[in-house]
């Protein structure tokens, strides 16, 4: 079944939505009028989702399309973006939830939403991770790596699983590669809010909307999976739903969101009122 959302962001619908130029096929990209939120307005719900386009099968289709689809000059701009972004890179460490775990998770549980195997970093010894994934085969595969590591994992759509959760029960989380898959972001957010104690931090990663490469490759953009990415954050738009959700940005620096990178990091906390 496929769904029809209003403006993830600020809930508005009808005539304040107008349809985006990267629209493609039957999956109808919005541009709301109201906050100038870019989202998937039809994606199919989650157990759609699970059962004809499970993300674990997609994305290998969809990157394979993707380069067959590059013309000569398009070769000749992602080298050219290539080159800055490796320049950056030597600066930027690319394994970067490695440093920024260490630098802001202290102890306790740290909850990873849509964790995927558990591709995380090394994180201060005395943190746990808190897993959660919707994922059948995912979660098969995940649980033995989480709990090996002293961590566990709860098989849920995100935001059933946060809803289990006690309030002021875990002590951050990692926020990567997920958001953009999320039907309901902004109450998510607002869960995450909830479950985490007051000033707890949060690391997140996910594509920049606004980036360079996204100008230059228009439908092409390695940043557009349709259905699996159905919301599309700029730095203006995730800086105001991580506000309206009761957190503040610790770290966001131009660094974290370069215009040559397709992906934007962001570090905030929990505001303590
Ligand atoms: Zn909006």
């Amino acid at each position: 079944m496929l769904l029809s959302r209003t403006c993830p962001a600020c809930k508005t619908g009808g005539t304040q939505l107008r349809k985006n130029r990267y629209s493609q096929g039957d999956w109808v990209l919005k541009e709301c009028l109201s906050c100038g939120f870019v989202f998937l307005e039809n994606p199919p719900d989650y157990a759609t989702l699970q059962g004809q386009f499970p993300w674990e099968n997609t994305s290998g289709i969809q990157n394979e399309a993707r380069r067959k689809s590059y013309s000569r000059s398009e070769n000749v701009v992602r080298s050219a973006i290539r080159g800055v972004r490796s320049l950056t890179n030597t600066v930027i460490r690319r394994n970067k939830h490695v440093s920024l775990g260490y630098r802001y998770f202290r102890q306790g549980w740290i909850v990873d939403l849509g964790c995927g195997l558990g591709n995380f970093g090394p994180l201060p010894p005395s943190c746990k991770l808190l897993g959660i994934e919707i994922s059948n085969q995912i979660v098969a595969d995940a649980r033995p790596i989480f709990e090996s590591r002293g961590g566990r994992i709860i098989h849920a759509d995100v935001l059933s699983g946060l809803q289990s959760l006690e309030a002021a029960s875990c002590d951050g989380a990692l926020v990567e590669s997920y958001l953009e898959h999320e039907v309901q972001p902004a109450e998510v957010l607002r869960e995450l809010s909830r479950v985490l104690r007051a000033k707890s931090a949060i690391i997140l990663k996910l594509p920049n909307y606004a980036c360079w490469n996204r100008r230059v490759r228009g439908k092409k953009w390695c940043g557009f999976r349709l259905p699996d990415h159905v919301n599309y954050f700029t730095p203006n738009t995730l800086r105001t739903m991580l506000g309206q959700q009761g957190f503040e940005i610790v770290k966001f620096t131009f660094l974290d969101r370069l215009w040559t990178n397709d992906n934007m990091w962001c570090v905030a906390r929990k505001r303590e009122h």
